[in-house]
Protein backbone atom coordinates (compact mmCIF):
# COMPACT_ATOMS: atom_id res chain seq x y z
CA UNK A 1 0.00 0.00 0.00
CA UNK A 2 1.29 3.58 -0.69
CA UNK A 3 0.72 6.50 1.58
CA UNK A 4 1.82 10.22 1.41
CA UNK A 5 4.15 10.88 4.09
CA UNK A 6 6.46 13.53 5.43
CA UNK A 7 10.27 12.32 5.86
CA UNK A 8 9.58 12.55 9.81
CA UNK A 9 6.42 10.36 9.40
CA UNK A 10 8.31 8.05 7.05
CA UNK A 11 11.31 7.56 9.57
CA UNK A 12 8.79 6.67 12.13
CA UNK A 13 7.31 3.88 10.36
CA UNK A 14 10.35 2.66 8.85
CA UNK A 15 11.37 2.20 12.73
CA UNK A 16 8.45 0.77 13.11
CA UNK A 17 8.58 -1.48 9.91
CA UNK A 18 12.26 -2.91 10.79
CA UNK A 19 11.24 -3.83 14.17
CA UNK A 20 12.25 -0.71 16.68
CA UNK A 21 11.01 -1.03 20.19
CA UNK A 22 12.04 1.88 22.20
CA UNK A 23 12.06 5.62 20.78
CA UNK A 24 13.37 8.30 22.73
CA UNK A 25 14.16 11.94 21.91
CA UNK A 26 13.73 15.77 22.72
CA UNK A 27 11.42 18.06 21.03
CA UNK A 28 13.18 20.37 18.21
CA UNK A 29 12.38 21.26 14.56
CA UNK A 30 12.77 20.01 12.32
CA UNK A 31 12.75 16.19 14.48
CA UNK A 32 9.92 16.49 16.85
CA UNK A 33 7.43 15.00 14.62
CA UNK A 34 9.04 11.76 14.09
CA UNK A 35 8.73 10.41 17.82
CA UNK A 36 4.80 11.74 17.68
CA UNK A 37 4.24 9.60 14.85
CA UNK A 38 6.30 6.52 15.90
CA UNK A 39 4.16 6.57 20.04
CA UNK A 40 0.68 6.14 17.61
CA UNK A 41 2.33 2.59 16.76
CA UNK A 42 1.16 -0.48 18.64
CA UNK A 43 3.68 -2.45 20.64
CA UNK A 44 6.37 0.30 20.84
CA UNK A 45 8.00 2.52 23.96
CA UNK A 46 8.13 6.20 23.14
CA UNK A 47 9.32 8.74 25.20
CA UNK A 48 10.08 12.20 26.15
CA UNK A 49 13.47 12.74 27.58
CA UNK A 50 14.56 15.89 29.06
CA UNK A 51 17.19 16.40 27.31
CA UNK A 52 18.81 15.22 23.92
CA UNK A 53 22.15 13.39 25.86
CA UNK A 54 19.64 11.60 28.41
CA UNK A 55 17.71 10.88 25.18
CA UNK A 56 20.83 8.69 23.60
CA UNK A 57 21.99 7.49 27.23
CA UNK A 58 18.33 5.74 27.43
CA UNK A 59 18.98 4.67 23.99
CA UNK A 60 22.01 2.87 24.46
CA UNK A 61 20.80 1.07 27.43
CA UNK A 62 17.57 -0.27 25.52
CA UNK A 63 20.21 -1.58 23.21
CA UNK A 64 22.96 -2.72 25.31
CA UNK A 65 19.72 -4.74 26.53
CA UNK A 66 19.32 -5.74 23.21
CA UNK A 67 16.51 -3.73 21.62
CA UNK A 68 16.56 -1.56 18.17
CA UNK A 69 16.13 1.81 18.88
CA UNK A 70 15.62 5.06 17.60
CA UNK A 71 16.84 8.30 19.32
CA UNK A 72 15.72 11.60 17.53
CA UNK A 73 16.97 15.34 18.28
CA UNK A 74 17.52 18.68 16.01
CA UNK A 75 20.99 19.68 14.95
CA UNK A 76 21.88 21.53 18.26
CA UNK A 77 20.62 18.93 20.20
CA UNK A 78 23.67 16.54 19.22
CA UNK A 79 25.65 19.13 20.72
CA UNK A 80 24.29 17.86 24.01
CA UNK A 81 24.48 14.20 23.31
CA UNK A 82 28.02 14.74 21.89
CA UNK A 83 29.38 13.14 25.25
CA UNK A 84 27.98 9.94 25.21
CA UNK A 85 28.32 10.19 21.17
CA UNK A 86 31.73 10.30 21.02
CA UNK A 87 31.75 7.16 23.23
CA UNK A 88 28.83 5.24 22.04
CA UNK A 89 31.44 4.55 18.99
CA UNK A 90 34.00 2.80 20.82
CA UNK A 91 31.34 0.90 23.03
CA UNK A 92 29.27 0.33 20.11
CA UNK A 93 25.56 -1.66 20.01
CA UNK A 94 24.24 -4.39 20.58
CA UNK A 95 20.43 -3.90 18.91
CA UNK A 96 20.84 -1.44 16.16
CA UNK A 97 20.67 2.33 16.91
CA UNK A 98 19.80 4.96 14.85
CA UNK A 99 20.22 8.61 15.87
CA UNK A 100 18.30 11.18 13.84
CA UNK A 101 19.89 13.90 13.66
CA UNK A 102 17.17 16.77 12.33
CA UNK A 103 19.47 19.69 10.96
CA UNK A 104 17.98 23.15 9.56
CA UNK A 105 19.67 24.96 7.01
CA UNK A 106 18.17 28.40 6.46
CA UNK A 107 17.92 28.11 10.37
CA UNK A 108 13.88 28.16 9.77
CA UNK A 109 13.49 27.42 13.60
CA UNK A 110 17.06 27.70 15.06
CA UNK A 111 19.81 29.57 16.41
CA UNK A 112 22.55 28.64 13.79
CA UNK A 113 22.49 26.21 10.85
CA UNK A 114 25.61 23.81 12.07
CA UNK A 115 25.96 20.73 9.09
CA UNK A 116 26.22 17.63 11.38
CA UNK A 117 27.91 15.75 8.76
CA UNK A 118 30.67 16.43 10.35
CA UNK A 119 29.69 14.93 13.09
CA UNK A 120 29.36 11.51 12.10
CA UNK A 121 33.27 12.07 10.68
CA UNK A 122 33.80 12.98 14.39
CA UNK A 123 32.27 10.49 16.10
CA UNK A 124 33.11 7.69 13.67
CA UNK A 125 30.10 6.40 13.26
CA UNK A 126 28.41 5.95 9.63
CA UNK A 127 25.90 8.07 8.21
CA UNK A 128 22.76 7.91 5.52
CA UNK A 129 21.38 10.79 4.32
CA UNK A 130 17.72 10.31 2.66
CA UNK A 131 16.70 13.07 0.03
CA UNK A 132 12.82 11.84 -0.34
CA UNK A 133 10.30 10.12 2.31
CA UNK A 134 10.84 6.65 0.52
CA UNK A 135 14.79 6.92 1.35
CA UNK A 136 14.14 7.48 4.89
CA UNK A 137 11.67 4.81 5.68
CA UNK A 138 14.32 2.98 3.81
CA UNK A 139 17.51 3.73 5.18
CA UNK A 140 16.19 3.56 8.88
CA UNK A 141 15.73 -0.25 7.89
CA UNK A 142 19.98 -0.63 6.30
CA UNK A 143 20.84 1.80 8.76
CA UNK A 144 19.51 -0.47 11.74
CA UNK A 145 20.92 -3.60 9.85
CA UNK A 146 24.43 -1.71 9.06
CA UNK A 147 24.46 -0.41 13.18
CA UNK A 148 24.13 -3.91 13.82
CA UNK A 149 26.38 -5.85 11.55
CA UNK A 150 29.12 -3.12 12.15
CA UNK A 151 28.78 -2.86 15.80
CA UNK A 152 28.13 1.01 15.88
CA UNK A 153 25.79 3.38 16.29
CA UNK A 154 24.57 5.26 13.17
CA UNK A 155 23.68 8.64 12.28
CA UNK A 156 20.50 9.68 10.20
CA UNK A 157 20.99 12.82 8.92
CA UNK A 158 18.07 14.82 7.56
CA UNK A 159 17.12 18.56 7.01
CA UNK A 160 14.08 20.67 6.53
CA UNK A 161 12.99 20.26 3.45
CA UNK A 162 13.05 16.18 3.69
CA UNK A 163 11.87 15.83 7.17
CA UNK A 164 8.53 18.42 6.37
CA UNK A 165 8.09 17.63 2.96
CA UNK A 166 5.95 15.13 1.63
CA UNK A 167 6.33 12.10 -1.20
CA UNK A 168 4.76 9.02 -1.45
CA UNK A 169 6.01 5.89 0.20
CA UNK A 170 5.66 1.77 0.17
CA UNK A 171 3.87 0.29 3.60
CA UNK A 172 5.29 -2.80 4.46
CA UNK A 173 4.18 -4.68 7.39
CA UNK A 174 6.21 -4.76 10.68
CA UNK A 175 8.97 -6.91 10.53
CA UNK A 176 8.95 -8.26 14.51
CA UNK A 177 12.50 -8.11 15.46
CA UNK A 178 13.61 -10.40 18.42
CA UNK A 179 15.40 -8.67 21.63
CA UNK A 180 19.57 -9.71 20.96
CA UNK A 181 19.98 -11.66 23.51
CA UNK A 182 22.41 -9.68 26.43
CA UNK A 183 25.78 -10.77 27.34
CA UNK A 184 28.02 -9.04 29.87
CA UNK A 185 30.53 -7.85 28.58
CA UNK A 186 32.68 -5.29 29.89
CA UNK A 187 35.75 -5.13 27.72
CA UNK A 188 33.20 -3.41 25.17
CA UNK A 189 30.89 -1.71 27.18
CA UNK A 190 33.08 -0.33 30.48
CA UNK A 191 35.10 2.28 28.86
CA UNK A 192 37.77 2.74 31.72
CA UNK A 193 40.88 3.41 29.97
CA UNK A 194 42.09 0.34 29.66
CA UNK A 195 39.18 -1.49 27.91
CA UNK A 196 38.21 2.10 26.38
CA UNK A 197 42.16 1.84 24.45
CA UNK A 198 41.05 -1.71 23.26
CA UNK A 199 38.04 -0.35 21.75
CA UNK A 200 39.68 2.18 20.14
CA UNK A 201 41.78 -0.01 17.64
CA UNK A 202 38.61 -2.19 17.15
CA UNK A 203 36.70 0.91 16.34
CA UNK A 204 39.41 1.52 13.13
CA UNK A 205 39.22 -2.11 12.55
CA UNK A 206 35.19 -1.56 12.11
CA UNK A 207 35.56 1.84 10.39
CA UNK A 208 38.25 -0.22 7.26
CA UNK A 209 35.68 -2.49 6.84
CA UNK A 210 33.29 0.26 6.46
CA UNK A 211 35.33 2.13 3.91
CA UNK A 212 34.60 -1.13 1.81
CA UNK A 213 30.61 -1.44 2.24
CA UNK A 214 30.51 2.16 1.66
CA UNK A 215 31.42 1.29 -1.96
CA UNK A 216 28.91 -1.34 -2.67
CA UNK A 217 25.95 -0.20 -1.06
CA UNK A 218 22.83 0.76 -2.87
CA UNK A 219 22.56 3.84 -1.76
CA UNK A 220 25.61 5.26 -2.88
CA UNK A 221 25.05 5.05 -7.27
CA UNK A 222 26.05 6.72 -10.14
CA UNK A 223 23.24 7.36 -12.79
CA UNK A 224 25.43 8.03 -16.27
CA UNK A 225 24.29 11.26 -18.15
CA UNK A 226 25.81 13.63 -20.33
CA UNK A 227 29.36 13.40 -19.26
CA UNK A 228 30.20 16.81 -19.69
CA UNK A 229 29.29 17.49 -16.17
CA UNK A 230 28.97 15.16 -13.49
CA UNK A 231 27.74 15.84 -10.43
CA UNK A 232 28.03 14.47 -7.10
CA UNK A 233 25.31 15.13 -4.67
CA UNK A 234 23.27 13.61 -1.29
CA UNK A 235 20.42 14.50 0.84
CA UNK A 236 18.06 17.14 -0.74
CA UNK A 237 20.28 18.53 -3.26
CA UNK A 238 19.64 15.52 -4.91
CA UNK A 239 16.14 16.24 -6.07
CA UNK A 240 17.77 19.77 -7.34
CA UNK A 241 19.92 18.46 -9.31
CA UNK A 242 17.59 16.16 -10.88
CA UNK A 243 15.04 18.84 -11.60
CA UNK A 244 17.80 21.55 -13.17
CA UNK A 245 20.27 18.93 -14.74
CA UNK A 246 17.99 16.24 -15.95
CA UNK A 247 20.10 14.87 -18.21
CA UNK A 248 23.58 15.04 -16.05
CA UNK A 249 25.87 12.58 -14.73
CA UNK A 250 24.78 12.29 -11.22
CA UNK A 251 26.88 10.89 -8.36
CA UNK A 252 24.12 10.26 -5.41
CA UNK A 253 25.61 9.63 -1.78
CA UNK A 254 23.01 8.25 0.22
CA UNK A 255 25.72 7.10 2.32
CA UNK A 256 28.11 9.91 3.46
CA UNK A 257 29.74 8.83 6.21
CA UNK A 258 32.35 7.01 5.27
CA UNK A 259 32.73 8.53 1.72
CA UNK A 260 33.24 5.85 -1.49
CA UNK A 261 36.73 6.61 -2.16
CA UNK A 262 36.61 4.48 -5.33
CA UNK A 263 33.57 5.52 -6.28
CA UNK A 264 34.17 8.73 -6.51
CA UNK A 265 36.99 8.38 -8.55
CA UNK A 266 35.56 6.08 -11.01
CA UNK A 267 32.86 8.59 -11.56
CA UNK A 268 35.36 11.40 -11.41
CA UNK A 269 37.32 9.68 -14.34
CA UNK A 270 34.48 9.14 -16.49
CA UNK A 271 33.04 13.16 -16.88
CA UNK A 272 34.91 15.94 -18.35
CA UNK A 273 34.16 18.52 -15.45
CA UNK A 274 33.43 17.59 -11.75
CA UNK A 275 30.75 19.22 -9.61
CA UNK A 276 29.81 18.99 -6.24
CA UNK A 277 26.30 20.50 -5.49
CA UNK A 278 25.75 20.13 -1.13
CA UNK A 279 23.76 22.75 1.26
CA UNK A 280 25.88 24.10 4.21
CA UNK A 281 29.69 23.26 4.33
CA UNK A 282 32.16 22.00 1.89
CA UNK A 283 31.76 18.07 3.58
CA UNK A 284 31.92 16.23 0.20
CA UNK A 285 33.75 19.04 -1.74
CA UNK A 286 36.75 18.60 0.65
CA UNK A 287 37.04 15.03 0.46
CA UNK A 288 37.14 15.13 -3.22
CA UNK A 289 39.82 17.68 -3.22
CA UNK A 290 41.96 15.23 -0.91
CA UNK A 291 41.60 12.77 -3.34
CA UNK A 292 43.53 15.23 -5.63
CA UNK A 293 40.35 15.75 -7.95
CA UNK A 294 39.74 19.21 -9.57
CA UNK A 295 36.35 19.69 -8.33
CA UNK A 296 33.80 23.07 -7.99
CA UNK A 297 31.51 23.38 -5.15
CA UNK A 298 31.55 26.51 -3.32
CA UNK A 299 33.39 28.47 -5.58
CA UNK A 300 29.96 28.55 -7.38
CA UNK A 301 27.44 27.76 -4.49
CA UNK A 302 27.13 29.50 -1.32
CA UNK A 303 28.18 27.85 1.95
CA UNK A 304 24.76 29.07 4.06
CA UNK A 305 21.32 28.92 3.63
CA UNK A 306 19.14 26.53 2.58
CA UNK A 307 19.10 25.62 -1.41
CA UNK A 308 16.44 25.66 -3.68
CA UNK A 309 15.93 24.68 -7.78
CA UNK A 310 15.83 28.26 -8.81
CA UNK A 311 19.38 28.45 -6.79
CA UNK A 312 20.87 25.68 -8.19
CA UNK A 313 20.02 26.64 -11.84
CA UNK A 314 21.27 30.35 -11.30
CA UNK A 315 24.26 29.24 -9.91
CA UNK A 316 25.54 26.55 -12.55
CA UNK A 317 24.48 29.07 -15.12
CA UNK A 318 27.14 31.58 -13.98
CA UNK A 319 29.28 28.64 -13.62
CA UNK A 320 28.77 28.09 -17.57
CA UNK A 321 27.18 25.27 -17.35
CA UNK A 322 24.76 24.31 -19.92
CA UNK A 323 21.18 24.11 -18.17
CA UNK A 324 17.80 23.76 -19.64
CA UNK A 325 15.58 26.42 -19.26
CA UNK A 326 12.50 26.10 -16.42
CA UNK A 327 9.19 25.26 -18.84
CA UNK A 328 11.08 22.84 -20.11
CA UNK A 329 9.18 20.59 -17.58
CA UNK A 330 12.00 21.32 -14.86
CA UNK A 331 9.69 22.99 -13.03
CA UNK A 332 9.82 26.39 -10.83
CA UNK A 333 10.28 27.75 -7.20
CA UNK A 334 8.88 31.09 -7.31
CA UNK A 335 7.77 30.68 -3.56
CA UNK A 336 11.29 30.06 -2.01
CA UNK A 337 13.68 31.92 -0.89
CA UNK A 338 17.11 31.44 -2.17
CA UNK A 339 20.44 31.45 -0.67
CA UNK A 340 20.78 35.36 -0.82
CA UNK A 341 17.51 35.23 1.16
CA UNK A 342 15.73 37.16 -1.90
CA UNK A 343 12.74 35.59 -3.04
CA UNK A 344 13.27 34.44 -6.58
CA UNK A 345 10.88 35.69 -9.33
CA UNK A 346 8.44 37.13 -6.97
CA UNK A 347 8.59 40.29 -5.45
CA UNK A 348 9.82 40.49 -2.03
CA UNK A 349 7.22 40.72 0.55
CA UNK A 350 7.83 43.01 3.87
CA UNK A 351 9.33 41.12 6.65
CA UNK A 352 7.10 40.10 9.30
CA UNK A 353 8.77 39.12 12.95
CA UNK A 354 6.89 36.67 14.91
CA UNK A 355 5.56 37.98 17.88
CA UNK A 356 4.09 35.96 20.78
CA UNK A 357 0.63 35.21 20.98
CA UNK A 358 -2.01 37.48 22.21
CA UNK A 359 -3.05 36.22 25.61
CA UNK A 360 0.37 35.07 25.68
CA UNK A 361 1.20 34.21 29.48
CA UNK A 362 5.23 35.75 28.84
CA UNK A 363 4.12 38.74 27.46
CA UNK A 364 3.50 40.67 31.11
CA UNK A 365 7.15 39.80 32.05
CA UNK A 366 8.47 41.20 29.52
CA UNK A 367 7.27 44.15 29.37
CA UNK A 368 8.09 44.12 33.20
CA UNK A 369 11.64 43.40 33.08
CA UNK A 370 12.01 46.01 30.12
CA UNK A 371 10.73 49.01 32.21
CA UNK A 372 12.73 48.12 35.40
CA UNK A 373 15.52 47.93 32.54
CA UNK A 374 16.92 45.15 33.96
CA UNK A 375 19.78 43.14 31.94
CA UNK A 376 18.02 39.63 31.25
CA UNK A 377 19.37 36.73 30.09
CA UNK A 378 16.90 34.35 27.68
CA UNK A 379 16.59 31.10 26.79
CA UNK A 380 15.73 28.87 23.81
CA UNK A 381 12.05 28.65 23.38
CA UNK A 382 9.08 30.39 22.14
CA UNK A 383 9.08 33.20 25.30
CA UNK A 384 12.53 34.18 23.28
CA UNK A 385 10.14 36.22 20.88
CA UNK A 386 10.40 38.58 23.92
CA UNK A 387 13.74 39.80 22.79
CA UNK A 388 12.44 41.29 19.17
CA UNK A 389 11.43 45.01 19.07
CA UNK A 390 9.26 46.68 20.09
CA UNK A 391 9.02 44.19 23.24
CA UNK A 392 12.85 44.20 23.65
CA UNK A 393 12.34 42.25 26.93
CA UNK A 394 16.11 40.14 26.84
CA UNK A 395 19.57 41.04 26.25
CA UNK A 396 20.83 37.98 25.58
CA UNK A 397 19.99 34.19 24.12
CA UNK A 398 22.47 31.26 23.31
CA UNK A 399 21.54 27.95 23.26
CA UNK A 400 19.03 25.39 25.31
CA UNK A 401 19.78 26.28 29.16
CA UNK A 402 22.42 29.05 29.05
CA UNK A 403 20.20 31.62 30.63
CA UNK A 404 21.13 30.71 34.34
CA UNK A 405 24.83 30.59 34.05
CA UNK A 406 24.94 33.39 31.71
CA UNK A 407 23.29 35.41 34.28
CA UNK A 408 26.00 34.05 37.28
CA UNK A 409 28.92 35.05 34.69
CA UNK A 410 27.96 38.62 34.33
CA UNK A 411 27.39 38.58 38.04
CA UNK A 412 30.95 37.29 37.94
CA UNK A 413 31.86 39.97 35.75
CA UNK A 414 30.74 42.71 37.17
CA UNK A 415 29.28 42.61 40.64
CA UNK A 416 26.69 45.46 40.17
CA UNK A 417 25.02 43.47 37.84
CA UNK A 418 24.42 41.20 40.79
CA UNK A 419 21.05 42.80 42.21
CA UNK A 420 20.38 44.01 38.26
CA UNK A 421 20.33 40.80 36.03
CA UNK A 422 17.96 37.93 35.98
CA UNK A 423 17.88 35.13 33.58
CA UNK A 424 14.35 33.90 31.93
CA UNK A 425 13.71 30.30 31.30
CA UNK A 426 11.01 27.86 30.40
CA UNK A 427 9.69 25.25 32.08
CA UNK A 428 10.54 23.04 29.76
CA UNK A 429 13.76 24.37 29.10
CA UNK A 430 14.78 24.33 33.22
CA UNK A 431 14.29 20.29 33.15
CA UNK A 432 16.19 19.86 29.25
CA UNK A 433 19.64 21.78 30.95
CA UNK A 434 18.80 24.88 32.99
CA UNK A 435 18.83 22.72 36.34
CA UNK A 436 22.31 22.18 36.29
CA UNK A 437 22.79 26.29 36.02
CA UNK A 438 20.86 26.70 39.38
CA UNK A 439 22.51 24.23 40.50
CA UNK A 440 25.80 25.76 39.38
CA UNK A 441 24.75 29.36 40.73
CA UNK A 442 23.42 28.54 44.07
CA UNK A 443 26.49 26.42 44.97
CA UNK A 444 28.88 29.02 44.12
CA UNK A 445 27.48 31.87 46.01
CA UNK A 446 25.47 33.47 43.17
CA UNK A 447 22.75 35.95 43.89
CA UNK A 448 21.16 35.94 40.69
CA UNK A 449 17.26 35.61 40.09
CA UNK A 450 15.96 33.23 37.57
CA UNK A 451 12.10 33.68 36.69
CA UNK A 452 10.80 30.09 35.25
CA UNK A 453 7.77 30.93 32.68
CA UNK A 454 6.11 28.01 33.06
CA UNK A 455 3.32 27.63 31.04
CA UNK A 456 3.14 23.62 31.57
CA UNK A 457 3.78 22.59 28.43
CA UNK A 458 6.87 22.65 25.54
CA UNK A 459 5.08 25.60 23.31
CA UNK A 460 7.98 25.99 20.84
CA UNK A 461 7.28 22.68 19.27
CA UNK A 462 4.26 22.08 19.24
CA UNK A 463 2.93 21.23 22.90
CA UNK A 464 4.74 17.97 23.85
CA UNK A 465 4.61 16.79 27.56
CA UNK A 466 7.73 16.69 30.07
CA UNK A 467 8.24 15.56 33.33
CA UNK A 468 6.74 18.21 34.90
CA UNK A 469 3.10 17.95 32.68
CA UNK A 470 1.92 14.84 34.63
CA UNK A 471 2.00 13.04 31.32
CA UNK A 472 3.84 10.63 29.28
CA UNK A 473 4.30 10.87 25.24
CA UNK A 474 1.93 7.93 25.34
CA UNK A 475 -0.10 9.91 26.68
CA UNK A 476 0.03 8.01 30.41
CA UNK A 477 -0.29 9.57 33.44
CA UNK A 478 3.38 10.45 35.29
CA UNK A 479 4.55 12.04 38.68
CA UNK A 480 4.54 15.77 37.82
CA UNK A 481 7.92 17.56 39.12
CA UNK A 482 7.38 20.09 41.77
CA UNK A 483 9.23 23.08 40.50
CA UNK A 484 8.47 24.59 43.97
CA UNK A 485 10.03 22.18 45.75
CA UNK A 486 12.98 20.86 43.04
CA UNK A 487 14.48 24.66 43.50
CA UNK A 488 14.45 24.26 46.47
CA UNK A 489 15.60 21.48 47.08
CA UNK A 490 18.24 22.83 45.11
CA UNK A 491 19.11 24.86 47.66
CA UNK A 492 17.20 28.14 46.50
CA UNK A 493 15.59 29.66 49.94
CA UNK A 494 13.75 32.57 48.04
CA UNK A 495 10.85 30.67 45.99
CA UNK A 496 7.62 32.28 45.13
CA UNK A 497 5.26 31.59 42.55
CA UNK A 498 3.55 34.94 40.72
CA UNK A 499 0.47 35.33 38.45
CA UNK A 500 2.45 36.81 35.11
CA UNK A 501 -1.12 37.93 34.03
CA UNK A 502 -0.93 40.35 37.00
CA UNK A 503 1.65 43.15 36.26
CA UNK A 504 1.71 45.20 39.88
CA UNK A 505 2.11 41.41 41.45
CA UNK A 506 5.06 41.20 39.16
CA UNK A 507 6.42 44.27 39.38
CA UNK A 508 6.81 43.78 43.07
CA UNK A 509 7.75 40.14 42.82
CA UNK A 510 10.66 41.15 40.18
CA UNK A 511 12.41 44.15 42.57
CA UNK A 512 12.27 42.47 45.83
CA UNK A 513 14.07 39.60 44.36
CA UNK A 514 16.56 40.67 42.22
CA UNK A 515 17.08 43.28 45.44
CA UNK A 516 17.50 40.28 47.81
CA UNK A 517 21.04 39.49 47.29
CA UNK A 518 20.35 35.44 47.43
CA UNK A 519 19.78 33.07 44.83
CA UNK A 520 16.15 33.42 44.30
CA UNK A 521 13.66 31.79 41.90
CA UNK A 522 10.40 32.97 40.76
CA UNK A 523 7.85 30.95 38.92
CA UNK A 524 5.52 32.98 36.87
CA UNK A 525 2.80 30.16 35.86
CA UNK A 526 -0.18 30.69 33.40
CA UNK A 527 -0.55 27.90 30.94
CA UNK A 528 -0.04 28.70 27.38
CA UNK A 529 -2.95 30.62 25.82
CA UNK A 530 -2.73 27.94 23.07
CA UNK A 531 -2.93 25.05 25.32
CA UNK A 532 -5.60 26.08 27.38
CA UNK A 533 -8.23 28.78 25.94
CA UNK A 534 -9.71 30.69 28.95
CA UNK A 535 -13.52 31.69 27.80
CA UNK A 536 -12.80 35.65 28.47
CA UNK A 537 -14.65 38.22 26.49
CA UNK A 538 -12.23 40.45 24.79
CA UNK A 539 -11.64 43.75 26.06
CA UNK A 540 -13.24 46.82 24.33
CA UNK A 541 -11.51 50.52 23.58
CA UNK A 542 -13.62 54.00 25.49
CA UNK A 543 -12.83 55.92 22.10
CA UNK A 544 -13.24 59.00 24.38
CA UNK A 545 -11.25 58.26 27.16
CA UNK A 546 -8.46 56.92 24.10
CA UNK A 547 -5.67 59.34 23.61
CA UNK A 548 -3.57 57.94 21.32
CA UNK A 549 -0.42 57.48 23.60
CA UNK A 550 0.50 54.08 22.21
CA UNK A 551 1.53 53.00 25.30
CA UNK A 552 -0.16 50.05 25.08
CA UNK A 553 1.40 49.30 21.67
CA UNK A 554 4.55 48.26 23.91
CA UNK A 555 2.71 45.17 24.90
CA UNK A 556 3.53 43.86 21.07
CA UNK A 557 0.21 42.52 21.28
CA UNK A 558 -0.93 41.29 17.59
CA UNK A 559 -4.67 42.10 18.83
CA UNK A 560 -3.85 45.85 19.50
CA UNK A 561 -3.26 48.38 16.56
CA UNK A 562 -3.75 52.24 16.17
CA UNK A 563 -6.51 53.38 13.63
CA UNK A 564 -7.10 57.12 13.66
CA UNK A 565 -4.90 58.06 16.01
CA UNK A 566 -6.88 55.56 18.70
CA UNK A 567 -6.46 51.92 20.36
CA UNK A 568 -7.83 49.51 18.42
CA UNK A 569 -8.62 45.83 19.54
CA UNK A 570 -8.95 42.64 17.47
CA UNK A 571 -11.86 41.24 19.06
CA UNK A 572 -11.52 37.71 17.03
CA UNK A 573 -7.97 37.20 18.57
CA UNK A 574 -8.18 38.89 21.21
CA UNK A 575 -7.99 36.51 24.51
CA UNK A 576 -9.13 39.02 27.19
CA UNK A 577 -5.85 38.41 29.16
CA UNK A 578 -5.91 41.76 30.71
CA UNK A 579 -2.53 42.70 30.38
CA UNK A 580 -3.50 46.21 28.48
CA UNK A 581 -6.51 46.97 30.30
CA UNK A 582 -3.38 47.26 33.05
CA UNK A 583 -0.86 49.15 31.10
CA UNK A 584 -3.41 51.51 30.36
CA UNK A 585 -3.36 54.62 32.82
CA UNK A 586 -6.43 56.60 31.36
CA UNK A 587 -8.53 53.49 31.91
CA UNK A 588 -9.62 53.42 27.96
CA UNK A 589 -9.20 49.77 27.74
CA UNK A 590 -12.20 47.87 29.34
CA UNK A 591 -12.85 44.40 30.41
CA UNK A 592 -15.88 42.83 29.24
CA UNK A 593 -16.29 43.25 25.80
CA UNK A 594 -18.71 41.30 23.35
CA UNK A 595 -17.47 37.63 24.05
CA UNK A 596 -15.75 35.82 21.15
CA UNK A 597 -16.53 32.62 21.98
S1 LIG B 1 -5.77 52.55 24.96
FE1 LIG B 1 -4.70 53.60 26.59
S2 LIG B 1 -2.55 53.08 26.28
FE2 LIG B 1 -3.60 52.54 24.40
S3 LIG B 1 -3.38 54.36 23.10
FE3 LIG B 1 -5.34 54.58 24.20
S4 LIG B 1 -4.81 55.75 26.00
FE4 LIG B 1 -2.88 54.99 25.21
S1 LIG C 1 -6.57 41.76 26.55
FE1 LIG C 1 -5.21 43.20 25.55
S2 LIG C 1 -3.17 42.27 25.73
FE2 LIG C 1 -4.66 40.65 26.17
S3 LIG C 1 -5.01 39.67 24.19
FE3 LIG C 1 -6.56 41.25 24.39
S4 LIG C 1 -5.69 43.02 23.39
FE4 LIG C 1 -4.01 41.61 23.77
Amino acid sequence: MKELMTGNEAIARGAYEHGVTVGVGYPGTPSTEILENFARYPGIKAQWAPNEKVALEVGMGASLAGARVLVTMKHVGVNVAADPLMTAAYTGVNGGLVLVSADDPGMHSSQNEQDNRFYARFARVPMFEPSDSQEALDMVGLALQVSEEFDLPVILRTTTRVAHSQSMVELKERNEVPLRPYRKDTKKWLMVPAFGRLRRQALEERLQKLKAYTETTPVNFISWGDRRVGVITSGISYQYVREVLPGASILKLGMTFPLPEGLIRQFAAGVERLLVVEELDPYIEEFVRGLGLEVTGKKIFPAWNEFTPGLVRRKLKEAGVPVPSPGDGEGTDACLPGADGQLEELPPVPGRPPVLCPGCPHRGVFYVLRKLKLVVTGDIGCYTLGGLPPMEGMDSCVCMGASIGMAHGCELADSSLARRTVAVIGDSTFFHSGITGLIHMVYNGGHGTVIILDNRTTAMTGHQDHPGTGKTLMGEPAPAVDLEALVRALGVGRVRVVDPLDIAGLTQAIQEEAAAGAPSVIIARRPCALLQRENRPPVRVDGETCTGCKTCLKLSCPAISVQDKKAAVDAIICTGCGLCVQVCKFGALKEGGENNG
